[in-house]
């Protein structure tokens, strides 16, 4: 390719966008390379964005018409055993009012699509139906551009950011990211449900243009590590399942058998009936947390999102992630230019802002949590049944004594884990989210 840019991006997700977005608005000349179509052909996720994060690279996106399907305001989780669940919710009114769009569903094929019509109209070029293939680099090593599918392939550039998301090869070929094991990433199934917009208002008691997201732990993912989701859009409901890539190779449990095993849950079913399926699809996810995140940057490179393993699990937050990683490496590269310096030590500037951001802040909290989940198998197999097996019995109106009803529940409990176990258990949770 005959033009030249300061920054050449790969992948135009949530982080390749935002950081194109801070660098066009500053006058740099940066291109975006996408593989899929369009942005977004090729991108699913369970469908939460957060308004916060947006608003910081696209003020007034509501009046510039961001594709947003429900304002978030009420958050459910459900803990399922084979044929019952506990579940707890929490609604505020804030989320109606002063915190609205804190939290909402998009559909990756129209957000990603809206997100980089914001970067065009900033002036970043955004050139789709191009797999970047390989990087370009000088001989002493230092990347100086990007090698593409195209006839005209090689592109020059002072500074190449990956945002090519989870399944990065172009990480791997930095040598900063080891190959992923499959304990570190989840494969995810989601299916897009249809239904009429007042039955979704209806069954989810939400007024329009609000919705819900159910977060469903237990046995859902068949005794694997894992969870479940069901969000709400506007004319449909997202339902996905996930679990650990290492669990499926042991348990030969195929994701769309878990997932038609979720929708006939008594809890789930109901709140799908006569939905009719419209779109399958399939990721992976990083899951393996602080202590899977790469050297975030080298000679001529960054690495932001998914690509450098930035997934919030416990929250389900990795939108925010990869935007924030996005920006931040942007600003660090405005002033790499300013330096004329984009040596590793010339970047470090993003391994400090994101160690002194809510990013890798959080990651570190929870980075002994994927550890917890692999060693405690009993959260998906034995407690979610003994849970709501003591639940049932608590519940039965039928004559025998509540002091027998516990004595028995708290037995049925220690049969299915015993209380050394339960204690273990407690303490490892505490200590994997402090
Ligand atoms: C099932 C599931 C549910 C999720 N739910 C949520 C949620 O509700 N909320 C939330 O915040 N996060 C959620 N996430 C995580 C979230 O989707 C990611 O953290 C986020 O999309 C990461 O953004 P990114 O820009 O780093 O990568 P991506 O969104 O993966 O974007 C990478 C882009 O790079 C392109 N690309 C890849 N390789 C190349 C190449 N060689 N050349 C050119 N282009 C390339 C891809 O096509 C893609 O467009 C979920 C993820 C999954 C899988």
């Amino acid at each position: 390719m005959d033009e030249t840019f300061d920054v050449a991006i790969v992948g135009a997700g949530p982080a390749g966008i935002t950081a194109a977005c801070v660098l066009a608005d500053q006058g740099v000349k940066v291109v975006v390379f996408e593989r899929g179509e369009y942005p977004g052909a090729k991108n699913m996720f369970g469908g939460v964005l957060y308004g916060r994060c947006l608003g910081q690279i696209i003020p007034g996106y509501i009046e510039k018409n961001c594709p947003i399907e429900r304002n978030i305001v009420e958050s459910r989780l459900s803990y399922l055993s084979e044929d019952g669940g506990l579940s707890l919710a929490y609604r505020d009114r804030a989320f109606f009012e002063e915190r609205r769009n804190n939290a909402f569903t998009v559909g990756r094929a129209k957000f990603d699509r809206w997100f980089a019509d914001q970067a065009r109209a900033k002036g970043a070029v955004i050139v789709c139906a191009t797999v970047v293939t390989d990087l370009l680099r000088d001989d002493a090593g230092r990347v100086t551009g990007v090698k593409t599918d195209r006839a005209d392939g090689d592109l020059r550039a002072k500074v190449v950011l990956l945002a090519d998301g989870v399944n990065s090869p172009l990480a791997a070929l930095t040598g900063f990211r080891p190959e992923i094991r499959p304990e570190n990433v989840a494969l995810a199934v989601k299916e897009l449900i249809e239904l009429p917009e007042e039955v979704i208002d209806e069954r989810f008691g939400v007024s329009p243009g609000n919705g819900v997201t159910c977060e469903i732990l237990g046995n859902a993912t068949l005794g694997m590590n894992g969870v479940a989701f069901l969000y709400t859009n506007r004319r449909s409901v997202s339902l996905g399942i996930g679990a650990n890539l290492a669990d499926f190779a042991t348990q030969k449990v195929r994701p769309y058998e878990m997932l038609e095993n979720l929708k006939t849950h008594p809890v789930i079913a109901p709140l799908i009936k006569d939905g009719k399926p419209k779109e399958y699809l399939a990721h992976w996810l990083p899951e393996g947390g602080f202590d899977t995140v790469p050297r975030l940057c080298g000679e001529g490179f960054l690495i932001a999102g998914d690509s450098a393993m930035m997934f919030n699990a416990p929250h389900r937050e990795g939108s925010n992630l990869a935007m924030t990683s996005g920006r931040l490496a942007a600003e660090t590269i405005l002033e790499a230019i300013e330096r004329n310096d984009f040596s590793s030590s010339g970047l470090q500037g993003y391994a400090k802002r994101l160690h002194d951001s809510y990013v890798l802040k959080d990651l570190k909290k929870y980075r002994r949590f994927p550890s917890f989940l692999e060693t405690h198998k009993e959260l998906f197999t034995s407690l979610p049944r003994a849970a709501c097996a003591a639940a049932r019995d608590m519940l039965t109106v039928d004559g025998v004594p509540k002091k027998v009803r516990q004595s028995e529940a708290w037995k049925a409990i220690r049969g299915q884990v015993p209380p050394l176990r339960l204690l273990r258990l407690v303490w490892d949770a505490w200590r994997s989210v402090r």
